[in-house]
């Protein structure tokens, strides 16, 4: 199956993006907002698997431009505790790691969803870690869209000292990302 086809990816941001992300930068109210949204547009569904009645995740989603390096904001979905973490495989294999998740479950949710092999998924996660990896070599840019206007303190210039800081808590805030 190609990569693209599944209808539950996994979705890696490369490690030399500037992105934290945006819950962090947004003010809790307009995170709010854009989370409450996502949920209603989607009928309180799993945008993937469309399951009901568990918690919904505001996921970003991003596209790469792989000749300028630029990332782009192109809105924000409701998924299900799995997909995400099928989604964020990376910070899965942490959470597993430290015996706060059974990963087990989330390999067998994307076969399940995409109704598929676990030989399929090993060669999925291993073209989504090829793709990471080559986007990791270079910095990207992040373009927010329309969605700018959402987040407070976009006119910091201190690059340098942003992007220590996002290296720094990276996996922290990828933690946050998973939260409801
Ligand atoms: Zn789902
Ligand atoms: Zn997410």
């Amino acid at each position: 199956m190609n990569f693209n086809e599944y209808q539950l990816s996994i979705e890696l941001v490369p490690q030399t993006s500037w992105y934290t992300n945006l819950r962090n930068m947004m003010s809790r109210e307009n995170w709010d907002k854009v989370r409450k949204a996502a949920y209603w547009e989607h009928g309180y569904r799993c945008a993937v698997c469309g399951v009901t009645g568990v918690q919904l995740y505001c996921h970003e989603l991003w596209e790469y431009d792989d000749e300028n390096h630029v990332q782009s904001l192109k809105g924000f979905t409701a998924i299900c505790p799995l997909c995400h973490h099928v989604k964020h495989i990376g910070l899965a294999g942490i959470l597993a790691s430290e015996g706060k998740l059974d990963l087990n479950a989330v390999v067998e949710h994307f076969m399940y969803v995409n109704d598929c092999s676990r030989v399929d998924f090993e060669q999925h996660r291993h073209v989504a870690f090829s793709v990471w990896e080559s986007r990791s070599r270079h910095p990207w840019t992040v373009d927010l869209g329309e969605y700018a206007a959402l987040v407070e303190d976009s006119g910091d210039s201190s690059v340098d000292r942003r992007f220590n800081w996002v290296v720094q808590k990276r996996i922290q805030t990828l933690k946050d990302d998973m939260k409801p």
